[in-house]
């Protein structure tokens, strides 16, 4: 995410792997830390050194490493039945989980498809807008509303969403059928202007996009409750309800992608509705369904959809879409496990530990580096900037000096780092003594 291409090092296997995000110079012979074990919040690195798991891997690990309960559940799925066709046949987990999927979500989401990820449940809702306005006979609505500072996947359609530009820099994507948005950002909102005032701009400029597009032409409207991966942007209050009614108004398909926010992460299974009071069309989710202990995703879809399109004029026009691993058993059978574990406690302690959580964090805001600490629940951003004035970000490049989260590093934790951004977004199990070293350590960084 950050910095200059790394010094190649491996000559061993490790010169095999070609890792996400590589630097062109740099594929195929890149140092990343090799870590070796986790248990709870913590995972230790080949050199020994036990870290704090800042970002829970990427956003996923929500109940914690080395969960015995997760582990045998996976054994005892495998030996009973390890796999099965989702095309012709179904199994009891997968069943069961979107039963209980459906339980939680708002609304009337009552319905379930499965992928294998976050990326590919981005790419489902989106297939999915294309074939319900192609059953309607509305081939023409079909463009997407994104926003900057989004991050939506890695396939083609869902990397076309994206909107911070260094995600695409030097790649393609489907740009003929996505319209961009302004990024929600009260921080870096235009000087003098106040929440208020920003909020009214965005629904303005949101309402004046589908005049100037046409709402015949848009067919979804795709957003993070709170954008993860652009630095933890947490939308200013009534505005996710204000576009959510506009998309109502214009018979746009809001899809709320809760790939980060779901699963405990903002303290409820999903947030769209219990955080934020809206009932999305769709809701995407993955990462925290299995807590990372499997590759697993799926779209929540409402029964007003797929009730329209059991009584549409094509009842034969098939959804040509699915996966191999969709309703894999064993990822379905950890997903339950896992639910049960966040219904059984891990919530709770989630909303209980979250508010101590952002206030010592907020705490760093004394340091002259730190323009923001924001965030909500158990994920959060230390915004740095050169200087609080101009808000310009903190080059954080190596030339400056050894960066703050290879200070982290050394000190204990494991920080994700976004050019000049620390997010973190621990394992829901953590601490209030565990949040106090996780502090403590980003201080002295
Ligand atoms: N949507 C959001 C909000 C994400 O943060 C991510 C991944 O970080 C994705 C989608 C893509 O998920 P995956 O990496 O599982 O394909």
């Amino acid at each position: 995410d950050a910095g200059s291409p790394p010094a190649p090092r491996f000559e061993g296997a490790e010169r095999h792997l070609i890792q996400p995000w590589p630097y062109a110079g740099a594929i195929g012979n890149e140092a990343r830390t090799p870590i070796e074990t986790g248990d709870g919040i913590y995972i230790t690195d080949a050199d020994g050194r036990r870290l704090i798991d800042g970002p829970a891997g990427m956003w996923c690990v929500n109940l914690g490493h080395r969960r015995e309960e997760l582990a045998r559940v996976m054994a005892d799925q495998a030996m009973e039945l390890s796999y099965n066709t989702p095309w012709y046949t179904m199994s009891d987990p997968s069943a069961e989980l979107a039963r209980r999927l459906a339980a939680h979500a708002p609304g009337d989401l009552e319905h379930v498809f499965f992928t294998t990820g976050g990326s590919s449940a981005v790419e489902t809702a989106l297939r999915f807008m294309q074939f319900i306005n192609n059953v309607r006979g509305r081939p023409d609505k079909k463009l997407i509303l994104s926003r900057g500072g989004a991050y939506h996947g890695s396939t083609y359609l869902s990397a076309s969403l994206n909107g911070r530009p260094r995600d695409r820099d030097w790649m393609d994507g489907a740009d003929d059928l996505v319209v961009k948005l302004s990024c929600p950002d009260p921080f870096r909102r235009p000087a003098g202007m106040t929440i208020e005032a920003f909020t009214d701009f965005l629904v303005d400029e949101f309402r004046a996009t589908v005049e100037r597009v046409g709402a015949e032409r848009i067919g979804a409207f795709v957003a993070e409750p709170v954008q993860a991966s652009g630095g933890v942007i947490v939308p200013p209050p009534g505005y996710l309800p204000r576009i959510r009614n506009l998309c109502r108004d214009n018979d746009i398909l809001y899809v709320s992608d809760e790939v980060v926010t779901a699963f405990g992460r903002l303290g409820e299974v999903f947030a769209s509705g219990d955080v934020f009071g809206i009932e999305p069309d769709m809701i995407t989710f993955a990462k925290g369904v299995t807590s990372g202990y499997f590759p697993l995703g799926g779209v929540m879809i409402s029964a007003r959809l797929t009730e329209e399109l059991r009584r549409s004029n094509h009842p034969q026009a098939m959804f040509g879409h699915g996966y191999t691993f969709s309703s894999h058993p064993i990822g379905c059978a950890v997903a339950l496990k896992n639910l049960d574990l966040l219904e059984g406690g891990v919530l709770e302690h989630a909303r209980t530990v979250a508010p101590y959580f952002q206030e010592q964090l907020k705490t760093l805001e004394d340091l002259a580096l730190v323009g923001e600490v924001r965030g909500a629940g158990l994920m959060a951003c230390v915004e740095c900037v050169a200087d609080r004035e101009s808000k310009n970000p903190l080059a954080l490049d190596n030339a400056v000096g050894k960066r703050i989260d290879a200070h982290c590093h050394e000190l204990g934790l494991l920080v994700r780092p976004l050019i000049n951004m620390c997010v973190m977004s621990p394992p829901l199990i953590i601490t209030r003594d565990q949040i106090d070293d996780m502090v403590a350590i980003l201080r002295e960084g």
